[in-house]
């Protein structure tokens, strides 16, 4: 293929794939974008899977209509090898396609159980909704490994849509491995209070008889996909690992969202990956605009959100502190308005906002801009 005609291509089909394409377009409104996911679908928000499509929102709400940017989306289309020498990438089919410059945002994989048992629904993507869906639709009684973010949220969906649900976990209590204080035991009691069967303590291991249920979904992590960047030779760290810019060892090709370890400015460029759909639109508008020849420092507040039984927390910065546990200033009920402050070497680094809606820019501008404040100060500015 002719170099002046070659397009740019992403790899993936998930919300840092999309917002990469937006990038582009925002740079360059004329070069074609060929787009390949692995999934039947074309890219589409992830959240609402465990959260807003239990609640009300329509599923047509979810497609982020990534070819109204002159994107030529290919979906089913699993892409197998990189060739950076030649610039092009290979499909599963062995078909080839060059590109002027690439954009990785291959995501992460559900981490599989011990041993891998089979009929265990992984829940990750549509397809994984839909099983569930159909079986919640039918009465079917599920049963969710997995204490975390997932487990959480689809745990506390489905039993508002009145299904029969248990929740099995090896921690004490859901979301002790992020959540500090009495919260996890709140949110245990609220779980049980609705009518969750709750199971903590029970770790699943290999052989061991899966939760008594007609149905089991698993949430118990993910892994980033970075073989196809390893296979190609790009520097991979846990992540794919990439500059301030975002750009991959090898130049012209870009990486953004779940995959990618970066820099994080805030942390004195300390190498990471996040797992948020606010770093895959930021990352991947970023690095479409670096893959199309406008390349940007990538330098976010990190955020994310999450929430069940009409309780929202949502989170600036990171959850890490030093030895000392962090600054909380929680009501009575898992109901009340609350606050955690962390702090990373006396500076602050992280805040967690309990059923604090709409105080998120507050949040980042003190991150970003008085990290050195009091618990007070803190308070007071969050309250405006
Ligand atoms: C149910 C659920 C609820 C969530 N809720 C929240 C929330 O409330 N708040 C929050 O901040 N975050 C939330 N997240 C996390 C957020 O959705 C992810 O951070 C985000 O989806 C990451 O986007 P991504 O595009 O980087 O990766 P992914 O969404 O993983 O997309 C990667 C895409 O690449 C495709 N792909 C991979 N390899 C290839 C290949 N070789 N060839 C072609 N295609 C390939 C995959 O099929 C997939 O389509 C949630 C996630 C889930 C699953």
């Amino acid at each position: 293929m002719a170099a002046r005609t070659r397009p740019f291509v992403i790899v993936g089909g998930g919300m840092a794939a999309d917002a990469a394409a937006r990038g582009i377009r925002a740079v360059d409104p004329e070069r074609p974008i060929l787009l390949f996911s692995s999934e039947p679908h074309p890219p589409y928000d992830r959240p609402p899977l465990s959260k807003g499509l239990w609640h009300g929102t329509p599923e047509e709400r979810i497609w982020r209509d990534t070819a109204d940017e002159s994107v030529t989306v290919r979906v089913d289309s699993m892409v197998t090898a990189i060739d950076p020498e030649c610039r092009e990438i290979e499909l599963s089919n062995g078909e080839r396609q060059g590109y002027e410059g690439l954009v990785l945002a291959t995501g992460c994989r559900p981490r599989r159980l011990p041993g891998d048992p089979s009929g265990v629904v992984y829940f990750r993507d549509f397809e994984s909704y839909r099983t569930v869906r159909r079986a919640a639709d039918e009465g079917r009684r599920i049963a969710i490994i997995g204490g975390g973010f997932i487990g959480t949220e689809l745990g506390a969906s489905l039993r508002d849509s009145g299904s029969s649900v248990s929740l099995h976990y090896p921690e004490g209590a859901p979301l002790e491995r992020i959540l500090p204080g009495p919260l996890p035991r709140r949110i245990a009691e609220a779980f049980a209070d609705r009518g969750i069967e709750l199971h903590p303590h029970r770790e699943v291991s290999d052989g061991a008889p899966l939760p008594d249920a007609d149905l089991v979904v698993a949430g118990v992590g993910v892994e980033p996909r970075v073989g196809l960047a390893r296979d190609a030779g790009l520097e991979v760290d846990g992540g794919i690992r990439v500059d301030a810019s975002l750009q991959c060892s090898e130049p012209g090709i870009f990486a953004a969202g779940d995959v990618v370890s970066f820099p994080l400015p805030l942390r004195g460029g300390r190498y990471l990956r996040l797992e948020h759909e606010s770093h895959a639109n930021e990352s991947g508008m970023l690095a479409g605009m670096g893959v199309a020849g406008s390349p940007q420092r990538y330098d976010p507040v990190p955020t994310f959100y999450s929430g069940f039984f009409g309780v929202t927390w949502e989170v600036a910065g990171l959850l890490e502190c030093d030895d000392e546990a962090p600054g909380l200033h929680l009501g009575a009920s898992i109901d009340d308005p609350g606050v955690g402050i962390y702090r990373v070497g006396g500076e602050l680094g992280g805040l967690l906002l309990w059923n604090r809606p709409g105080m998120m820019g507050r949040a980042k501008t003190l991150l970003r801009d008085a990290p050195g404040s009091t618990d007070s100060e803190i308070l007071e500015r969050l309250n405006g």
